[in-house]
């Protein structure tokens, strides 16, 4: 190469695994928070806030998807409220704004039941509703930490799970033997139900917390249940262990989580950022580990929703090109694509979408 022609790294697209866009309030005004401590603080704060949001779930959902695709992310799983609050109004409008960005981004709609399925009355059938209505998984919560009721609860998603013959993904926050017992009873449905490979727990904070053999066996059931996690790497909460879990056979992808809303200020909507910040909180430091955040933030998330994954090229239809001596450097500096290349064609450069 000319000494002075500026290198380009070619990677595949970038992959959400885990965001919720209906809280946030990008593209509009700043929201300012109220402090919370424990789970039901933080429900009411954000109950308030997307209630007196001016601007629809389709806008600010369409305003957070542009500026995923324009840093490179070419697919993404929003976790989407369903409950007493929302009814299907935030089903609607994230589907709404996924079809007006039809052929930049495909979207996967779990319905979350973010106020309880069984503790909030009424979201059993919403959620139903909602796995008819465009909604394509279902989601769950902390069974016991919210719920009270394990079994009660992974009956009630499994049960819809098998009704509408979609896939699963549980928040579980609880930590402990708690959240572990939680871990290895979601895994038994997971392989039970026939639903190996189907199903998802976000956060897994249980998982990230567990050290020594605990973590060892932990890994080992999730890896034979073939249960994917996702990990969003934020502020002070556990993160996975990748790289152990990883070597155990584990799947792992990356997310967001909230962007901007009534749960934190923080978040850009950036794939590219939060890949840095994934490293930065496993300490990664030599390029094989700083590479394989990245890797879980493409790779691994186009796993998880279904998307092919060839090896990229440098004329692959489906590509980001950034000018960076190489990937491990992009992972540290995090710039915004210099160029995002959907179906052959350029739909960004540096941040900012073509069109
Ligand atoms: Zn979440």
């Amino acid at each position: 190469m000319p000494v002075n022609e500026p290198a380009i790294v070619v990677s595949p697209p970038l992959v959400d695994a885990h965001i919720h866009p209906d809280k946030t309030s990008w593209g509009g005004p700043w929201l300012s928070r109220r402090a919370a401590r424990a789970l039901p603080e933080y429900i009411a704060n954000d109950v308030r806030v997307q209630a007196d949001y001016l601007a629809s779930v389709e806008e600010r959902t369409v305003s957070l998807f542009r500026t995923a695709i324009a840093n490179g992310t070419r697919a993404l799983r929003a976790q989407v409220d369903v409950g007493p609050a929302q009814g299907l109004t935030n089903v609607h409008g994230v589907r709404a704004a996924a079809d007006r960005l039809a052929g930049l981004l495909d979207v996967q709609i779990v319905a979350f039941p973010q106020q309880g399925l069984l503790t909030a009355p009424g979201t059993a059938d919403l959620l139903d509703a909602a796995l008819r209505e465009g909604a394509d998984l279902v989601g769950g919560i902390d069974p016991v930490g919210l719920e009270h009721d394990l079994d009660g609860h992974l009956d009630a998603v499994f049960g819809l799970a098998g009704a509408h013959s979609v896939d699963v993904d549980i928040h579980l926050h609880d930590g402990g033997e708690i959240g572990l017992e939680e871990t290895r009873r979601i895994a038994r449905r997971a392989v039970t139900e026939g639903l190996s490979g189907r199903v998802t727990i976000s956060h897994a904070f249980a998982v990230a917390e567990a050290t020594g053999d605990d973590l060892l066996h932990i890994a080992d059931v999730l890896a034979e249940s073939g249960v994917w996690l996702t990990t969003c790497a934020l502020g002070t909460d556990p993160v996975l262990p990748v790289a152990v879990l990883r070597e155990r056979g584990v799947k792992v992808a990356v997310g967001s989580d909230g962007v901007r809303d009534a749960w934190t200020p923080f978040g850009t909507g950036s794939m590219v950022d939060r890949a840095h910040l994934l490293a930065y909180r496993t300490d990664a430091i030599t390029d094989v580990e700083l590479e394989q955040a990245w890797d879980l933030c493409t790779r691994s998330g186009a796993e998880l929703v279904g998307l092919a994954s060839h090896p990229v090229q440098a004329d692959s239809a489906d590509r980001l090109e950034f000018d960076a001596e190489c990937l491990a450097a992009v992972v540290v500096d995090r710039p915004a694509p210099a160029r995002v290349v959907r179906g052959g064609r350029v739909v960004a450069r540096a941040g900012t979408l073509t069109g």
